[in-house]
């Protein structure tokens, strides 16, 4: 395992920056900077990397999409989210047309999770291979019937790749692209898989879509021991606590605080906030992330647990 990079991290649907939310960035950057000595690029630069990730980034962006750098010559991909688009221009500016292998492990089929699959280039490209790995049956049933009018103009059958659809057991450990990955079965309508991935004593979790109740033991040890001592954890964190336990709670997603206490006991290494909720600004996840390290910080026990927010264009090494 190499590294980890987001190409989509929000939830449910994609969002991009309004024009008014640009202006009001540049006026924010340019009144921050009134007292300073910006003469020279690189003190330009440093003063635009100092102002906040909220005035001088965005958390983004696409749909869930993340791909996972196992050293290995074959791709992996977690959801064919919307970030799945420039994941498939860069590959095919790094590849060209030879022939490429893609382990695809879906966390379920709601359309933000499978949305990105008609604008992934290499699929057109023949020769190539789409290996697509899910707990569910009806996968390619759902990837074709977002293809087929009056609903997308281009049907699946257009696809020249081969795709090849294998349902994976919960609880068993299969052997894909040099990792052994295992499965669990989520709280979502519908249900959803979250993916654990190990290769030479590295482990990573992606798990999104998944709703969490901590007064359940007997679930929150099974999740406890689906991440136990990840170096990675990738963790659908779309609502505030608040939400999640009372106007939300039963609508599939879960929270930073779940992520955390899950993490610690967990003994993981690194939690990352993901599917960010589409209303939420990038000041509001901003704060999110800020509150939850502060949390972590005060009801830390053990070794300490990095918490990051995932977007768009992330690398995260391992
Ligand atoms: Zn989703
Ligand atoms: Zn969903």
């Amino acid at each position: 395992m190499k590294s980890v990079r987001f190409w989509g991290t929000r939830g449910s649907l994609p969002v991009a920056l309004t024009a008014p939310q640009i202006r009001e960035r540049l006026v924010a950057a340019v009144r921050a900077s009134r007292e300073q000595s910006l003469r020279s690029d690189a003190e330009i630069e440093g003063f635009v990397d100092g102002l906040g990730f909220d005035v001088a980034g965005t958390f983004g962006g696409h749909t869930s999409c993340v791909q996972i750098d196992t050293g290995d010559a074959c791709h992996v991909i977690c959801d064919l989210g919307s970030g799945l688009r420039p994941l498939g221009q860069a590959a095919m500016a790094k590849h060209g047309l030879a022939p490429q292998t893609y382990h695809v492990f879906l966390s379920h089929v709601h359309w933000d999770h499978i949305m990105g699959l008609p604008f992934f280039i290499p699929a057109y490209v023949p020769g190539n291979r789409i290996v697509i790995h899910g707990g569910h049956a009806n996968i390619e049933a759902a990837l074709r019937r977002q293809m087929e009018p009056p609903s997308f103009p281009v049907p699946f059958d257009a696809f020249n790749a081969t795709f090849e659809f294998v349902q994976l057991s919960p609880g068993v450990a299969h052997d894909v692209a040099g990792m052994s990955v295992t499965t669990l079965r989520q709280r979502h309508t519908g249900d959803s898989y979250g993916y654990r991935f190990e290769k030479n004593g590295r482990t990573i979790v992606y798990t999104t879509d998944s709703e969490h109740t901590l007064d359940n033991a007997d679930e929150v040890h099974t999740f406890a021991t689906f991440f136990a001592n990840a170096d990675l954890v990738i963790f659908d964190a779309m609502y505030s606590l608040a939400d999640a336990v009372s106007v939300k709670a039963d609508w599939g997603h879960s929270s930073n605080i779940f992520g955390l206490e899950l993490c610690q006991l967990a003994n993981a290494s690194h939690l990352c906030l993901f599917h960010h909720e589409p209303a939420s600004s990038d000041a509001v996840i901003a704060k999110v992330l800020d509150d939850t390290r502060r949390l972590e910080a005060v009801t830390r026990t053990g070794r300490p647990l990095k918490v990051s927010a995932a977007y768009d264009g992330l690398e995260i090494a391992l």
